[in-house]
């Protein structure tokens, strides 16, 4: 699914251009449980964005289902995001004033379905992460647990093949973070679907198949995940 070559990421601020990724190759395959850990500052989440397609690496290749993402336009980079990747984040990024389907719902705004069938659609996907019941409730009713839940499945509701999740349980106590990573162990190993992660806490790491550190840019252990390496 994903083959990155040699990439570089520097931010251009005020003090000149900073280097922050340094020299990345990786390549994910589709089915893949991958871990992503490393100190803070790292390069972590740049990464992650990068692989997203929210951001452009500095230089270097990305192919993702075997197209070059620097060759896409930006019709075919909306369509990545929207519909091939699946975004979860430490934050949750819920719209208070929303009920948690239209929550769920919202990825299928700009897709041609009537509102009643898109609703339909995100019940479907609550039920599936356990919160079906909770449908009209917002999100200041539930629990973090049950909002990352939440934005799960709004991460799921096009059927993405690849799920880019940064932090998900940073915000989470340590039951409710297991909750949430036996969900993603069973999109993995049901659904098939492509997982990566990062985290900072090594019971976290562990759930996945394979461990990838990040220091300074650079990408340092590349293997099994066992509990010495996280
Ligand atoms: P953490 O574990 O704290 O989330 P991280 O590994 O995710 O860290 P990044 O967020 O990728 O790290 O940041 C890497 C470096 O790039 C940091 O030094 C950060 O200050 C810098 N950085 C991140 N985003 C920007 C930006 N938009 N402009 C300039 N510098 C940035
Ligand atoms: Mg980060």
């Amino acid at each position: 699914v994903i083959h990155i070559e040699r990439l570089h990421k520097n931010y251009e601020t005020a003090a000149g251009s900073v280097p922050v990724l340094k020299g990345i190759d990786l390549s994910i395959n589709a089915g893949e449980f991958v871990a992503i850990m490393g100190p803070s500052g790292s390069g972590k989440s740049t990464f992650m964005n990068i692989l997203g397609c929210l951001d452009e690496p500095t230089t270097g290749r990305y192919l993702l289902n075997g197209s070059d993402v620097r060759s896409l336009n930006g019709d075919a980079l909306a369509r990545l995001r929207n519909q091939v990747i699946g975004f979860v984040f430490q934050g949750f990024n819920l719209l208070p004033r929303a009920d948690l389907a239209s929550n769920v719902a919202l990825p299928l705004l700009y897709c041609n379905e009537k509102k009643h069938a898109r609703l339909m659609r995100a019940h479907a996907m609550l039920d599936r992460v356990g919160l079906g019941q909770h449908a009209s409730a917002h999100p200041n009713e539930i629990s973090g647990g049950q909002q990352q839940r939440v934005a799960i499945a709004r991460a799921l509701i096009n059927h993405p093949k690849l799920i880019l999740a940064d932090e998900p349980t940073g915000n989470l106590d340590t039951k409710t973070g297991d909750e949430i990573m036996s969900l993603f162990k069973q999109l993995n190993q049901e659904d098939g679907i492509t997982i990566v992660l990062v985290t900072h806490e090594p019971d976290i790491a562990l759930y996945a198949h394979r461990l990838v550190k990040f220091v300074d840019g650079l990408i340092t252990y590349d293997g099994a995940v066992m509990a010495a390496h996280t």
